[in-house]
């Protein structure tokens, strides 16, 4: 039996991880769960699976979750449940709870802080907000290291290349092979992109997911995030990071080894394999987690190149990764805004990479010295690219 935490358990991968849980209730134990702002969503998860501690991001949402519970919000419990609410309590019910592995699953940079607090517990953490890394690789690992925990990749193609690595020397590996979906607008021409709401861009081919992610797969944005992440967890150079575009999702990626051998690891498209493997881990796999890989009816495993003029945030990823210390960060903080500002029918969809480059044209020399230089960066880019976009008008 595993105590774990999940931050963001009312999202796409939090109730996946859930589903998980409730199938597996013999092997896990949930210690804590925390949400943003769905508290309704969060009382069900309570009321099910009775954690220590509930919380949620602010007051408002707090207030909430104590209606939907049925208890004065000067209880601060529900039943046995403990309910807190804000960044610092967040933090301190992570460092105290006994969950020894955290899952962190809250989308954005706003994740950054959960999945310290974890690693400074010494917890081991199940990772799924990308986010973290692309801003503060290099932080992460280093109190990774210091704390003796582990980072264990849940997005898909990370789980399969770490999966593949069990079974590797680390001096035969040659480079590191993301595979992409290409998203729905792979074979769109680029005269068309202007005319992409985000009503379709929030139509993926093969994922269902959160709003966030399933833009950045539209711009493939998501795939440039994941190269820098790939950079962090695997630590391998930017340019032993290929990518190809892999439309059928059955491989999650792929390991060269040096001499020439490519090994893939391939399943249904199901967020629920690498959530329940990266819960489990090391422990041996749970059987039934996803539905059974006919490979008979998958008929056909295509690939193909990126084509960077229409998607050209892989190619910016790497540029990044090459550049100064914080343009990875200042990569990350324009595409939050840009996304955010696209979903609002505020930017049209070219705008979003327009605004990356704009971004990193005046702040991609940046360094930093300290997580407070690096938060400051953050907050600075984001205030600059919300004023820049007001001025894009129609565009
Ligand atoms: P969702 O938008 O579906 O869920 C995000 C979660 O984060 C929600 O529970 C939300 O709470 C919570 N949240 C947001 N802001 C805060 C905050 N300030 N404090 C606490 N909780 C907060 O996202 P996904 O599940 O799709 O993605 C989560 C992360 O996993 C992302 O980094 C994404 O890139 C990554 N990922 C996702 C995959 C997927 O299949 N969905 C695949 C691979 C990686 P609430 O809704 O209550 O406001």
């Amino acid at each position: 039996m595993k105590s774990i935490a999940i931050l963001g358990s009312t999202g796409s991968i939090g109730t996946s991880a859930l589903e998980v849980v409730r199938a597996n209730a013999e092997h896990f134990r949930v210690a804590l769960l925390v949400a943003g702002r769905r508290a309704h969503e969060l009382a069900a998860q309570v009321r099910e699976f009775r954690p220590d501690v509930a919380a949620v991001a602010g007051r408002a949402a707090y207030e909430e979750l104590c209606a939907e519970l049925g208890v004065s919000r000067t209880a601060g419990s529900w039943e046995e449940v403990r309910l807190i609410y804000g960044e610092n309590q967040i933090n301190s019910a992570i460092n105290e709870s006994k969950a020894t592995t955290v899952l962190a699953a809250v989308v954005g940079m706003a994740g950054l802080p959960g999945v310290l607090a974890a690693l400074d517990a010494g917890k081991d953490v199940a990772l799924a907000n990308k986010e973290s890394l692309v801003v503060a690789g290099a932080l992460v690992l280093e109190r990774a290291k210091e704390r003796g925990a582990r980072l264990i990749p849940v997005d898909s193609e990370h789980s399969a290349i770490f999966q593949v690595l069990q079974g590797t020397k680390p001096n035969e590996v040659k480079s590191l092979i993301l595979t992409a979906s290409g998203g729905p607008f792979r074979a769109t021409p680029l005269e068309e992109f202007g005319e992409i709401t985000p009503e379709r861009a929030l139509k993926h081919p093969q994922w269902t997911m959160g709003a966030k992610i399933t833009i950045d797969s539209a711009t493939m944005m998501n795939k440039a995030l994941e190269v820098i992440e790939a950079r962090w967890l695997f630590d391998v150079a930017s340019d032993d990071i290929e990518v190809v575009i892999h439309p059928q999702s059955i491989i999650h990626s792929m390991v060269r080894l040096k001499d020439e051998t490519v090994l893939a690891q391939m399943s249904l498209p199901d967020m629920k394999g690498p959530i329940a493997y990266a819960l489990r881990y090391p422990e041996s796999r749970l059987p039934g987690i996803m539905k059974p890989l006919d490979l008979t009816a998958v008929r056909e495993l295509s690939f193909e190149p990126v084509d960077e003029r229409r998607f050209p945030g892989i190619r910016r990823a790497h540029e990044c990764l090459r550049g100064a210390r914080g343009a990875c960060a200042v990569l990350n903080a324009a595409n939050e805004v840009a996304v955010a500002q696209f979903l609002s029918h505020r930017i049209t969809f070219p705008s979003i990479h327009a605004l990356i480059e704009e971004s990193l044209a005046r702040f991609g020399d940046r360094g930093y010295e300290s997580l407070g230089d690096l938060v400051d960066l953050c907050t600075e880019v984001t205030e600059w690219a919300r004023q820049r976009v007001s001025t894009f008008k129609g565009r």
